[in-house]
């Protein structure tokens, strides 16, 4: 045990298998007007084109998520923000519409507003069927924002990707303490085997970075230590998101604040604490050579043209 009290966490070297820590959640199905979304704000400052949400509501369900506080600048419906995770609904279209979208000037970003590869993607089997639209017409960069092991799912249908287009996967590790994974994302999958995904994900050739947000309470050195070990591109480390720092947009729930306060872990929400813990994770990382970007300069390596 550390001076924060977490175990260290090995990375498991077998071959990582769907986790049963999630339920699926109820799966629902609509149509959608368009795949590909123009961007604003944080990830249009960071570089990207356009964005590729393939769902409505994220079945990971995460208590700081800031998604349902954009509530209908979101594009949710009121059911969303008031069920946040309970259900999700897949744009059934989404394939289709992309074949007649694709352009090889975009610089695409999936997703900001779901995880694709959330517990409800387990049984919808959207994303296959996105790749293979991606692979026919390739954009300039693609890139994958993820928590979920169900990933390795897809990994054939991703490595053809790559040969096609800049792809990169950005695989989010919010902490290296499973007391506060399970209090603040209990039906994401444990750290270890988050880990585990990104090392073979990595393995396997592709691209891989390790985004650290939003950075929940942790050891900063070791979860650097575990997410080098564990990708092979540069770290990208974002504290919660407080409304000090960032007056209009997504911010952290409600839920999470109350959390934090009342298990008193209120400092990870201080701007001024969350600077000090950057900088830590980012001189252990230059330590070792790698980059470690913060906020949106830390983003916009991802969509960088050029390897
Ligand atoms: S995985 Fe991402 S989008 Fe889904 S609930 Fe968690 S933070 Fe929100």
């Amino acid at each position: 045990m550390d001076s924060f009290g977490a175990a260290t966490l090995p990375i498991a070297t077998m071959t990582v298998g769907l986790s049963p820590t999630a339920s699926t959640g109820e799966l629902r199905f609509a149509p959608a007007t368009t795949a590909l979304s123009k961007t604003s704000g944080f990830i249009a400052d960071a570089g990207f084109t356009h964005s590729l949400t393939p769902a409505r509501n994220c079945t990971y369900g995460c208590l700081y998520c800031y998604v349902p506080t954009l509530r209908i600048h979101g594009g949710l419906r009121k059911e969303d923000w008031q069920r946040w995770g309970q259900f999700s609904t897949v744009k059934e279209n989404v394939p289709a519409l992309l074949a007649k979208q694709l352009r090889p000037d975009q610089r695409i970003y999936c997703s900001p507003l779901t995880d694709p590869y959330q517990p409800a993607e387990r049984e919808a089997s959207l994303m296959p069927q996105v790749l293979g639209e991606l692979s026919a017409a390739p954009p300039e960069v693609f890139v994958i924002q993820t928590r979920g092991p169900l990933i390795l799912r897809d990994l054939d249908l991703l490595l053809e990707l790559a040969q096609r287009t800049l792809l990169r996967i950005s695989f989010s590790i919010t902490t290296n303490r499973e007391d506060i994974r399970r209090i603040f994302e209990p039906h994401c999958e444990p750290v270890a085997e988050r880990l585990a995904v990104m090392k073979e994900l990595a393995d396997a050739g592709l691209r891989v970075h390790a985004t650290l947000a939003p950075l929940l309470p942790c050891d900063p050195e070791q979860l650097v230590d575990q997410a080098m070990a564990a990708s092979n591109e540069a770290l990208i480390v974002d504290p919660l998101h407080v409304r000090a720092t960032k007056s209009q947009g997504a911010t952290t729930r409600d839920a999470a604040h109350r959390l934090c306060a009342a298990k008193g872990l209120e400092e990870w929400l201080d701007p001024a604490f969350q600077q000090q813990i950057v900088e830590r994770m980012q001189q252990r990382a230059a330590r070792q050579g790698r980059l470690c970007g913060a906020g949106v300069q830390g983003f916009s390596w991802l969509a960088k043209t050029a390897t």
